[in-house]
Formats: structure tokens, sequence, C-alpha cells
């Protein structure tokens, strides 16, 4: 019998769990301190009405014989995919509800599509970036190249012609960075994949929380996307869902690579290894793409975007560099006086009780920087924001 070595290759999470016993110890120490928490990568607000009733409707469904529901399409309920593609021509685009496969959030499908690769691929992966890229790429055995992103390049590095690439990894809005690539930007990595005959695997989870109209939600907004790229997205920072866990991924049957249809092998996977997400939650998301589910999340997305709008104008007033914050919910510092991003953390955490994320937690280009997350309460946001002003 033998394992998987890839696993143990891998650090222990060592960010999330460091950062959560500082801040043990930190509130033992000190337990008449509020601290407020910037850190937090999850909503706080509660789910809008109209999806908890779609919840208990779905489930009062379940509870009579002619509306009981067993096993569900493979793919995704027909409802809910059709939502979902039309949630695309908001953009302008045709999306075939047949492209669309549901799941129960984006980071399972980020670890499933590793299984539709051979090992002997090279990954390319923006630095800082997601830490689920690497970590789903090296238990796949697969060789990891990176690309750095800088102040220069705002945090948005683009390919490099020098450096070959099987598969990759695009996050837009980004996580941890909140930068967000332009419409020029991505046909520039469209191409790039198109030529290298390469696969773009989009991660979209935080499209909705765009503001500016030029910028793209979609990867499918460039064209030859729909030969080269997967994309990925979910309800969790769109609606509430982290709890909830709903998502989807577009997989276009024009996708034909190393000759074969990603489609069909995705298809052929996911009825394999998945029974589907649960028909009670998917009904409560296709609630998510009607108007009023629309007009109700857009409510706790203006809410937590207010908050980022609090934190990066603080930030400023205090002469610190920033990014992200405007087009998404997570803002980006450049540590003060030098500092490392560990220091810049403990720093902030024992003068003025604000818990952030250390940047070099998503890579070695984040080292000197911090994130900061809007999904805190308004009432944490000016706090912070408030003693921010004075650093
Ligand atoms: N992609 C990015 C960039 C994320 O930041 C997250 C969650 O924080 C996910 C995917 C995973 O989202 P889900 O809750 O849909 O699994």
């Amino acid at each position: 019998m033998k394992v998987n070595h890839n696993i143990l290759q891998l650090e222990n999470n060592y960010l999330f769990s460091e950062v959560a016993a500082r801040l043990r110890a930190f509130q033992a120490e000190h337990p008449d301190r509020k601290l407020l928490k910037c850190s937090i990568g999850d909503v706080t607000r509660p789910l809008p009405r109209i999806i908890a009733d779609a919840l208990k409707d779905a489930a009062e469904e379940m509870a009579h014989a002619e509306t009981f529901r067993g096993y569900g399409a493979e793919q995704g309920e027909p409802f809910l995919r059709e939502a979902v593609a039309r949630y695309y021509t908001k953009r302008g685009l045709t999306i075939a509800p047949d492209d669309v496969f549901i799941s129960d959030g984006a980071k399972s499908d980020l670890g499933d599509l590793c299984d539709l690769f051979d090992a002997d691929n090279t990954v390319l992966l923006p630095d800082p970036g997601y830490p689920v890229y690497y970590d789903t790429s090296i238990m796949a055995g697969r060789r990891v190249t990176f690309l750095h992103g800088t102040q220069e390049n705002g945090f948005l590095p683009m390919p490099d012609p020098a450096i070959g690439a099987d598969l990759i990894y695009l996050c837009s809005p980004n996580n941890p960075t909140g930068a967000v690539y332009t419409r020029e930007q991505l046909e520039v990595w469209v191409q790039y994949a198109l030529d290298r005959k390469a696969l773009i695997l989009f991660d979209a989870a935080y499209e909705s929380y765009i503001r500016d109209p030029a910028l793209p939600h979609s990867i499918y907004e460039i064209p030859g996307a729909e030969r080269c790229a997967v994309e990925i997205n979910s309800l969790s920072k769109m609606a509430g869902f982290t709890g909830v866990r709903c998502g989807w991924t577009i997989v276009p049957r024009t996708l034909l690579l190393d000759g074969a249809s990603l489609h069909d092998m995705w298809f052929r996977r996911m009825s394999t290894k998945y029974n589907g997400t649960s028909y009670i939650i998917q009904r409560a998301a296709e609630k998510v793409f009607t108007d009023e589910g629309q007009a109700a999340v857009h409510e706790d997305i203006a809410y937590y975007m207010e908050n980022a709008h609090i934190l990066r104008a603080a930030l400023t007033k205090a002469g610190i560099w920033t990014t992200g914050g405007d087009n998404a919910p997570y803002i980006w510092l450049k540590a003060p006086h030098g500092l490392g991003s560990w220091d810049c953390f403990d720093m902030l955490l024992n003068d003025y009780a604000i818990a952030g994320t250390p940047g070099v937690g998503f890579g070695t280009a984040g080292e000197g920087y911090l994130r900061f997350s809007s999904f805190g309460t308004r009432e944490t946001v000016t706090a912070a924001a408030k003693l921010l002003e004075t650093l």
C-alpha cells in the first residue's frame, strides 16, 4: 500500500491556524480588549429573507409524496442551469445551460477539476493567490511556476512568453489583493493560452463585487475564451452561501484540448464521483437569480463595499499604499515602516487590537503586505478605520 506522497509534501495550513492561534493568545491575555476582526474571509450578513423562504418551501416539498425528490439530475437541475445561463445574458453572453455544471461550491470544483489533467502538466500561478490552486496542484503531483504580482504591475501579473504553462489559474477580482484584470489584459491571457494550447481556469468567485462597468465579470467576455477557458463561480460571496453551499462551473462544448472534449470528460467525472447538490439548496440558488433575489443580494454586497470604502479611505489618509477594495471585498495594503507581513500583523494586533491576514500566507510575493477583508460588521469596520487613520 502506498499513500499519495504529494499530499505529505504540503505544509500544514500554517496561515489560518497561525492567525487563529495568535488571536486566541491575544484575547486570553487581554480579555477586556475588543478585537476588531478585519481578517475574516467569510460573509457575516444573514441570508436574505427571500432565499431563506425558498429553502423552507423546498424542504416542505420533500415532505409530500407528490413533490418529493430523490436523486437529482447529475449535472444540476435544469431550472438552475437555465437560471445561471440567463445570468450571463446580462453581459451579452450566450452560455448554453448544457455547459453549466452545478456544484456545492467553487473550492470543490477547483480541486475536482484536477482529475481531468495529466500529472505531467506545468501549472502557472499568479502569486500572491488563493492557496487552493497551489495545494491542489501539488496534491496532483504537478510542476508549479509562479508569476509575481508587484506594486509595479498592480498585482496583476501578465504572461511571460518565455515561461511555459499548460494550466493557468486566474482569479479576478483577486483574493487576496482585490485587483481586477481589465478586458485588454484578459485578451492577452486568452491569446497566450490559445497560442500554447493551454487551459485557463478562471475563478470568478468575486465577480458580483465589480462596480466599474468597464471591467469584465466573466472570461467569456473575451473572444476565444470558449476555446481555452473553464470558469468557476459560486454563490458563497455573492449571496451569503458559504454555509449553504452552491456553485457552478462552465465547461463549454467548444473546449477541445489534447484531442478530447473537456465537457464530456467533466460530465463523466462528475456523474461518477458526485451525486449532485441538494435539491433544496438548488431551489434557493434559483431564487438568487430572480430580480428580487438579485436586489436582495446586492444590498448586502453594497454593505460590504461600503465597509471596503471606509477601510481604504482610512488607510489612504494614513499615507499607506493600498489596492483593491473598489471592485472587490478585499483591500491589500503595504505594511507601514517597511515591516514584514507577520511583524505588521503583530503590530496591528498588539497596538490597535486589529486583525488582518499576513500577505505572505498567500505566496512569497505577498511578503511585506497585509489583507483586510470588508466582510465584518459596520461597527467593527468603523472602529478599526478610526484607529487606522492614526497609523
Ligand atoms: N475562490 C476564491 C478566490 C475564494 O476566495 C474562495 C473562498 O474564499 C473560493 C474560491 C471558495 O468558495 P466556495 O465557498 O464556493 O467553495
